[in-house]
């Protein structure tokens, strides 16, 4: 049942008179439940009381914790299918789509609850003593990672689940022994909700400390920006618009005590389609293209909006196939009316620009809310006069850059803004003789991807979903995967610290068996001293 109040800790309270409702974009209209948007005193007790919970639950062990992570995925799976029914009712995706997100925010918190279990990700580091070294004796040093303090999420608009109330920057803050407190998405109110419930209920069925998990019902501008400038917040995880990203992350810099902001943001993902391929296998890749644009009517952080190839009869030749491919698809239905009219003023101002020209466009009739997939084209030359069509058009949409050599093609990947992704599609032996253009992109995105599309996020260890700037606000972290705990997490040193007082992972006997640098050794035995 959907009460539209906040979970300030385990308490459900709606005190504000501010209320809120969330839209069905398939049945365009909007949705029966009324939520209660948090009063400043109610965001001011979420943050106190994760900031109490912060004192226990950091000292919490790895399995504590990974006790924790599985009693949510179990609560999760628990709501059965009115938690389907509610997220398709507030996103507009279908069923399977529903049933596939519910199944990677719980692999997700599965894999970070086996981290946890295994337990060397803190990368506990010892330097032992060497009193007898000349002409200064060397201390006993030993250094792992700690939490941070409270951590204020950003669901994000596109995966209800997967990047939301318990979504990946949930579940790798709480593993990092950190308190989380979310900012529901708008959209998908009573979805957040019901897996607030579900956290709650884990919470409490493992004694964690009251606290550790809260969620807010409220704008970005008023509720996020509070969250942000509470001084016992410290810090931040985003998934969204370059402009809100942004704006958070300058609020947190101005802050008198700045506090990181983890925000993934906008991409293009540009597609590099090499000479040979485009000669020899366009059908092919015209056909993968035409779906990786279209999956999830377009709304993937991942989705390729610029495929880049020299012009000529074969790339006319692969814009003739991707157009009747493309054009084959029933677009889907999108997220919200506001992210559908973005959509559509987006590819507007991009067919009004110098040289653009429209290569496909879906003919059919065209529902409510659904992203007619679009495709333009474009010179090289234009491309590069003109910053704004390098910005990301969220939907099924893409443009091809015509260009006239390689050195062109090089010129306009320098060019482009940081990148979640980056994908070269060639043939045997074709990737050798281009490594300028390889090196090119490499310096502009977080993953590499070779013949294959950007679409589809592997949730593993060597994952890096993040790239330079604005896909990332920090690219040297990843939010997808089990090493986005990283982001949540500071190194701690301790000096001549005596081994009984040290943190478990650090004491001499290893009683946790954990993988550990001794002396610059990667090695599980204990020391002895
Ligand atoms: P968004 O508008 O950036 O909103 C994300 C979250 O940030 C929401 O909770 C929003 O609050 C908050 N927010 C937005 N602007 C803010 C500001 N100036 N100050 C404080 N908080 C702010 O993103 P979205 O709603 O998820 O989708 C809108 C657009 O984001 C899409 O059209 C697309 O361009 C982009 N997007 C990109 C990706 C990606 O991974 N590349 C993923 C999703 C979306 P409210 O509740 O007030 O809205």
């Amino acid at each position: 049942m959907i009460t539209g109040k906040n979970y300030i800790g385990s308490q459900l309270k709606a005190s504000g008179t501010k209320t809120v409702k969330t839209f069905n974009p398939v049945l365009n209209k909007e949705n029966p439940w009324v939520f209660t948007e948090a009063t400043p005193e109610e965001i001011d007790e979420a943050v106190v009381l994760a900031n109490q919970a912060f004192v226990s639950y950091k000292k919490c062990s790895g399995l504590e914790k990974a006790k924790f992570l599985t009693a949510i995925a179990d609560e999760i799976l628990a709501l059965g299918d009115d938690l389907l029914v509610q997220y398709c009712s507030e996103s507009g995706f279908a069923r399977g789509r529903a049933e596939g997100e519910r199944g990677r925010m719980i692999g997700q918190l599965h894999s970070f609850a086996a981290m946890l279990t295994e337990g060397s990700w803190v990368q506990a580091t010892i330097d032992t003593a060497i009193t007898d070294r000349l002409p200064a004796p060397k201390e006993d040093l030993r250094k792992m990672l700690v939490p941070l303090g409270p951590i204020v999420v950003f669901g994000s608009s596109n995966f209800p689940f997967a990047f939301s109330t318990a979504g990946g920057d949930t579940a790798s803050a709480l593993a990092s022994g950190c308190p989380v407190i979310v900012k529901s998405h708008s959209m998908h109110i009573g979805t957040g909700e019901m897996v607030a419930s579900a956290i709650i209920k884990a919470a409490q069925k493992t004694n964690m400390p009251e606290g550790v998990f809260s969620n807010l019902i409220g704008g970005g501008k008023t509720l996020g920006a509070s969250l942000v400038k509470h001084p016992l917040v410290k810090g931040v995880g985003f998934t969204g618009s370059i402009s809100g990203g942004r704006a958070l992350f300058d609020l947190a810099a101005q802050r008198p005590e700045p506090i990181p902001v983890f925000a993934e943001m906008g991409s293009v993902n540009p597609v590099i389609l090499l000479p040979e391929a485009l000669k020899n296998n366009s059908q092919k890749w015209a056909t993968a293209y035409a779906g990786s644009i279209t999956l999830g009517a377009g709304q993937f952080c991942t989705n390729p909006g610029l495929l880049i190839a020299l012009e000529g009869n074969d790339l006319n030749k692969f814009a003739e196939q991707l157009t009747e491919a493309i054009e084959k698809i029933e677009p889907g239905c999108m997220l919200h009316p506001s992210i559908h009219a973005d959509f559509e003023s987006g590819i507007k101002t991009m067919e009004e620009q110098n040289g653009v020209s429209k290569v496909a466009h879906f003919k059919g009739d065209v529902l409510p809310n659904h992203g007619a997939q679009t495709i333009l084209r474009v010179k090289g030359e234009d491309f590069l006069k003109n910053e704004l069509l390098r910005h990301e058009v969220f939907g099924p949409f893409s443009i091809i850059i015509e260009c006239n050599n390689i050195a062109q093609l090089i010129q306009i990947v320098a060019k482009l803004e940081g990148q979640l992704t980056g994908t070269i599609i060639g043939e045997e032996n074709e990737p050798e003789q281009h490594t300028d253009v390889i090196a090119a992109l490499q310096n502009r995105v977080g993953r590499l991807i070779f013949n294959g599309v950007p679409t589809g996020v592997e949730v593993c260890a060597s994952m890096i979903h993040g790239g330079p700037y604005p896909a990332s606000s920090d690219s040297r972290f990843t939010a997808v995967g089990t090493h986005a705990v990283y982001r949540w997490v500071r190194p701690l040193s301790f000096q001549n610290w005596p081994d009984d007082l040290l943190p478990a992972e650090l004491q001499n006997e290893n009683p946790l068996q954990i993988v550990r640098t001794v002396n610059n050794e990667l090695i599980k035995e204990t020391i002895s001293i």
